[in-house]
């Protein structure tokens, strides 16, 4: 189980059950003197203890919160009377706060600041929570009383929130097996215990060998590497004892611009091969056995509820409903996405022969030689760019942006009144700029370091309801830009700065919350992207440009000329960037809707990928052994076409902006996308949200346009 996810980036039962617990303090409660199960104190309503956090206080804690919620849900059971909402219900959405307070810690150490002594807790407490949840998920007595409400309210409708609420609430239970009978649920559970491991088991593993394989180089080995990489390249060296030299860490934001821009193409083929063969090196962390095991698991598991296959259970209660939609879209897009990465490679086979490279392009030469067609046909250079990305200038961006269209403003928090788990945190307070009413906090964790997960995501240590306070949300975001030296500043890439528009896109989602259970928060997987991918397009809005995007050392407006090439480059590279994406998001597909008694993974991926005609100089973005998103919980299992499914809804919405007489900063629009799209989260179906929002239901076109791919003719209007 993913527990970063489960605060309103998932709609996983389990976790929504343990999730947004909360419950009226009790005498038997304040046993406990842990300060990981303590209510939190201090202003905004109580904030998370983060400087009282010990690894271990962890295990501790999460296990005397796990007693207390089964507590709560006894109270629930043997509650005499017959079953109401308010008996029942409300209780069950209350439960359990000691435990997510736990979790909020659990959290961070699993994301932000693990360690191999954290590690080890993880392994031991992942089966002990997995077995909870069951407990919870599988309580005969609790699901008959769920049922009743919930069968009472198809003769007796409840209020429009109220039905929701048990609506999701009676499907979730289904869904995992409370219909089940006794030996069947006994090994329903045993099967999550298992695979709970086995999740651990993955993402620990695809760390372990994020960790071990760093490539140090010499100072004669650096060509092409732009200064900034250099500097930090050096630093991270330095840390880990091997002063003088130059370290390429095994992590994406390493990777990436190393491929993008190093001359030295043996090295390249070295990053490459480490990057992508993360979990797949043949040795005590590879995953393949990891995965076929989890797909029969998983499988079986389904099977049992009487499903054909995982992908159709998964996808009953998103936006696309079922396997079938969701490849559908995934297949139209596809052929224009390879017809556009022949004439990329073809492209850069022109630069290399012309340089007189007597090369065939690989992999490896794939980012770098883009990179050089970028320059000669759009003239764009990825350097000139980051000199007007600024961190500290797209964070006043982001917070422009959110007073434009949320009406939030944005004030530093005084440093040490707000406690944080590492130095580099920075916290700010959200309010209304009209009634100054405070909205929450903000967190945000900038740097990468060793311990911390890679990428960028962002989660809520408290977030909205009215049933339990309308307490602060605590929303944070977190990214991996390389620590600068001392002095200098944070210069990111153009799609670092759109990574940090979208998770904050995700953070505003969470601040604008307006509902009333706390079940109500949970997202939809295939919906829950687009708001944050449609939070990226301001970063191109003349607004923010003219404000924000300047020269770190002269301050001058990023120029016109440039901004222009940005946009035109926008469709550049497109083969490449949905080629990659597709192929994961197919394979995911693929590979849980397919009988896992014949899957070998190494050879499925291989197979599957040849008969999809993969261009053989593209490798998926994420290779099944470290996928994350589908093998180290089931967040994004069957999931991951979601960011697709989402960017369709995105580019629509775009247009519905950019046609609006106030273009992106059009209140009229602003207004709708946040009462339809963003304040109500999942307390309206999110098909009937966007109909609301866009008047029609989302097409396919401007996506496609967006791209630069042909609109298909039968989809034209
Ligand atoms: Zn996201």
């Amino acid at each position: 189980m993913n527990l970063k996810l489960k605060k309103g980036l998932s709609i996983f039962a389990l976790v929504s059950i343990i999730g947004y617990a909360n419950g009226q303090e009790k005498e038997k409660k304040s046993m406990n003197n842990n300060p990981l199960l303590s209510e939190w104190t201090g202003p905004y309503k109580g904030i998370p203890a983060f400087d009282k956090m010990q690894v271990n206080l962890i295990k501790p804690a999460i296990r005397k919160g796990m007693e207390l919620h089964l507590a709560d849900i006894d109270e629930i059971t043997e509650n005499p009377e017959k079953p109401t909402f308010e008996n029942t219900i409300i209780p069950l959405e209350k439960a359990g706060k000691e435990l997510e307070r736990a979790f909020t810690y659990y959290g961070i150490y699993s994301s932000n600041v693990s360690s191999s002594e954290f590690r080890e807790v993880q392994k031991e407490l992942a089966p002990e929570i997995s077995e909870f949840s069951s407990k919870i998920s599988q309580n005969e007595q609790l699901f008959k009383r769920i049922k009743a409400v919930y069968d009472k309210s198809q003769e007796d409708p409840l209020d429009s929130a109220e039905q929701r609420v048990i609506d999701l609430i009676y499907e979730d239970f289904a869904m995992q097996g409370a219909d089940l009978n006794k030996e069947d649920k006994k090994r329903y559970a045993a099967i999550n215990k298992e695979l709970s491991g086995l999740y651990t088991n993955f993402s620990n593993n695809v760390l372990a060998d994020e960790e071990n394989y760093v490539i140090y180089l010499e100072k004669d080995q650096l060509g092409g590497l732009p200064d900034s990489y250099v500097k930090s390249a050096a630093q991270a060296a330095a840390d880990r004892d091997k002063k003088g030299k130059y370290a390429v860490t095994n992590t994406r934001s390493s990777m990436d611009p190393f491929l993008t821009y190093s001359k030295e193409r043996e090295f390249r083929e070295k990053v490459w091969n480490n990057y992508y063969s993360r979990g797949d090196n043949g040795d005590e962390y590879d995953n393949n056995e990891n995965v076929k095991q989890i797909l029969k698991l998983r499988d079986e598991r389904v099977e049992l509820l009487g499903y054909d296959n995982y992908a159709e259970w998964r996808l009953q209660n998103r936006m696309a409903k079922n396997p079938e939609n969701a490849m559908d879209l995934m297949m139209k897009v596809w052929p224009a996405a390879l017809a556009r990465v022949k004439e990329e490679v073809s492209d850069m086979q022109k630069v290399a022969n012309s340089e007189g490279a007597d090369i065939t392009i690989k992999p490896w030469d794939y980012r770098f030689y883009a990179e050089k067609v970028r320059k000669e046909k759009y003239d764009l250079d990825s350097e000139e760019v980051k000199q007007y990305l600024e961190l500290g200038n797209l964070t006043q961006a982001l917070f422009f942006t959110a007073g434009e269209i949320f009406n939030f403003e944005f004030t530093p928090v005084e440093q040490g009144s707000v406690p944080v788990f590492q130095e580099d945190v920075k916290v700010w307070e959200v309010s209304d700029k009209d009634s100054g009413k405070i909205i929450g906090l903000w967190y945000l964790d900038p740097y990468a370091r060793q311990g911390k997960r890679s990428g960028a995501w962002a989660t809520t240590y408290r977030s909205y309801n009215k049933l339990t306070g309308e307490k602060p949300v605590l929303a944070s975001n977190n990214s991996n830009f390389i620590e600068p030296a001392p002095g200098e500043p944070v210069l990111v890439s153009w799609d670092d700065a759109e990574t940090f528009f979208h998770e904050f896109g995700h953070a505003l989602h969470f601040l604008s919350a307006d509902i009333e259970y706390p079940t109500l928060n949970s997202g939809v997987r295939d919906y829950t992207e687009f708001q944050s991918q449609l939070l990226e397009r301001w970063l191109s809005t003349d607004k923010v440009i003219n404000q924000f995007l300047r020269h770190h050392e002269t301050n001058e407006v990023i120029p016109d000329e440039l901004v222009k090439k940005i946009k035109k480059a926008s469709t550049f590279n497109q083969g490449f960037a949905t080629t990659e994406f597709l192929a994961s998001a197919i394979m995911d597909m693929k590979y849980h809707t397919t009988d896992p008694d014949k899957i070998d993974p190494d050879t499925f991926e291989r197979e599957t990928l040849k008969e999809l005609n993969m261009p053989e100089e593209i490798v998926m973005r994420h290779r099944t052994p470290h996928f994350g998103h589908v093998f180290s919980g089931e967040g994004y299992a069957t999931g991951y076409y979601g960011y697709l499914w989402a960017d369709v809804l995105t580019s629509d919405a775009a247009e519905a902006f950019a046609e609006a007489p106030g273009g992106f900063y059009d209140k009229e629009v602003a207004a709708k996308l946040v009462k339809y799209l963003f304040a109500p989260r999942n307390a309206m179906d999110p098909a009937e949200a966007y109909k609301k929002f866009r008047g029609r239901d989302a097409k396919i076109d401007a996506l496609m346009r967006d791209r630069g791919f042909p609109v298909p003719e039968n989809d034209k209007e």
